[in-house]
């Protein structure tokens, strides 16, 4: 399970669409102390160690314990003496470190940090201007300089050599009309520069800023066949649809199994050093506290209502208990019919990427399944983090990690 170091939550951005508005503090103090122990702490408890007490490598030599990325609020905001101290602690923990970022402020010295502590880099961006005209502070014009200052700053981060991925949330100003080709068109540019990443969908609540689910399930779509089209590999949701039916292990936490309580693709660390739930979550404006026993109780709540008898149940669990309709993590996620298209689509052509017969049908698992699934159920997809998009989710970065020598 990722450690997201969530200690700090303050942003030099005022997205319109973040999830953290809710729960953003007006000012917070930061117990460092505290926080390094915690995540120490779930470092080891998640197994970080090996038994010759140095880092747990797999047969391949490679780290395969929990990983810990900062994510934010912003994480470059925070003094430089104390970012650096994170970022090595990450490093001197896994060998590696992460960081999701709305990549404003990254300079030269940023990069020499990332260079020295093998940071994968994940670009919180919805496209070119004005495209990511959401994200972003100010005025129209302010937004757009800073919207161009990030693509240099992309452009920085690979020429450095850098792992770069990105999370672009889909909205009404990247996904709709005329923007809809142009989003296109950045996505492959960005393909040819060999960056992949995810396309999270926008679940602010606002109607203003996301998608009906008609215009989800066209632009879902006719980015799947543009990205077929010109060779596209590696987005997400289309790769976590492909490896869910593939019944791989790498699968986004959105088509997993999440108790609320107790995400298990995430767990964060709070300023005061407490552990948390995937921040998603907080949507609703309301607090969670983590809770240390992870329960199967909302698969078993959809599996007798929403999900009852629904084929592709054990390639989706009811989407993300994040953006569950009204926000209410006992309902199944709003974007359901935007999921069940996509899972039906890729199915049908499923010999292009070695999909099982078995998937197609309610032969699989689903058809298994008689009774609804006891608590630890579902462990067979890959528990790795998800990118919570630009919120969250990530990484992509993950897959190169994967490939990162331990120390
Ligand atoms: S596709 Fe819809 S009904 Fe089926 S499991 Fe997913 S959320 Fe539930
Ligand atoms: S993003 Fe959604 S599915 Fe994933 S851990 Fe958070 S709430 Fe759960």
């Amino acid at each position: 399970m990722p450690i997201l170091y969530k200690a700090n939550l303050l942003c030099n951005f005022n997205c319109l669409y973040c999830y953290q508005h809710t729960i953003r503090p007006e000012d917070q103090i930061i117990d460092h102390d505290a926080v390094e122990k915690t995540i120490r702490r779930l470092w080891e408890e998640g197994g970080g160690k090996g038994e010759d007490g140095k880092l747990k490598l797999n047969e391949d030599g490679i780290y395969c314990g929990p990983k810990v990325i900062l994510h934010g609020g912003e994480p470059t905001t925070l003094p430089r003496d104390i970012f650096e101290k994170n970022l090595k602690l990450a490093y001197e923990l896994t060998g590696v470190s992460g960081i999701q970022t709305n990549g404003y402020l990254i300079d030269n010295e940023f990069i020499e940090l990332f260079k020295k502590y093998k940071t994968s880099v994940c670009i919180s961006i919805d496209g070119s201007w004005p495209l990511n005209e959401f994200r972003g502070v100010g005025t129209s014009k302010e937004r757009k300089k800073q919207t161009l200052k990030i693509l240099r700053n992309m452009d920085l981060l690979q020429e450095a050599g850098i792992n770069v991925s990105v999370i672009a949330v889909i909205h009404k100003a990247n996904a709709t009309g005329d923007r809809k080709e142009m989003m296109m068109e950045w996505i492959k540019s960005l393909d040819r520069r060999k960056i992949s990443g995810r396309l999270n969908i926008c679940v602010s609540g606002n109607p203003k800023l996301d998608l009906t689910v008609k215009e989800a399930t066209e632009f879902y779509t006719e980015m799947f066949d543009y990205m077929m089209l010109n060779a596209i590999r590696g987005w997400s949701p289309y790769r976590d649809i492909i490896a869910s039916l593939r019944r791989e292990r790498e699968v986004v936490c959105i088509f997993r199994e999440c108790d609320p309580y107790c995400t298990k693709a995430a767990v964060s660390v709070m300023c005061d050093g407490s552990t948390g739930v995937c921040l998603k979550i907080h949507h609703d404006g309301k607090r969670y506290i983590r809770h240390s026993k992870y329960s199967s109780i909302r698969s078993k709540i959809l599996l007798e209502t929403d999900c009852k008898d629904c084929k592709w149940w054990e390639h989706c669990y009811g989407g993300c208990s994040g953006t569950a309709i009204d926000f209410d993590w006992r309902n199944k996620d709003r974007f359901c019919p935007v999921y069940k298209t996509l899972f039906v689509k890729l199915s049908k052509i499923g010999f292009i990427f070695n999909i099982d017969k078995q998937t197609k049908g309610r032969s699989g698992r689903a058809q298994q399944r008689s009774s609804p699934p006891k608590e630890g159920d579902y462990q067979d997809h890959y528990d790795e983090f998800e990118h919570l998009d630009g919120d969250h989710r990530y990484l992509d970065s993950d897959q190169k990690w994967l490939r990162t020598k331990g120390k």
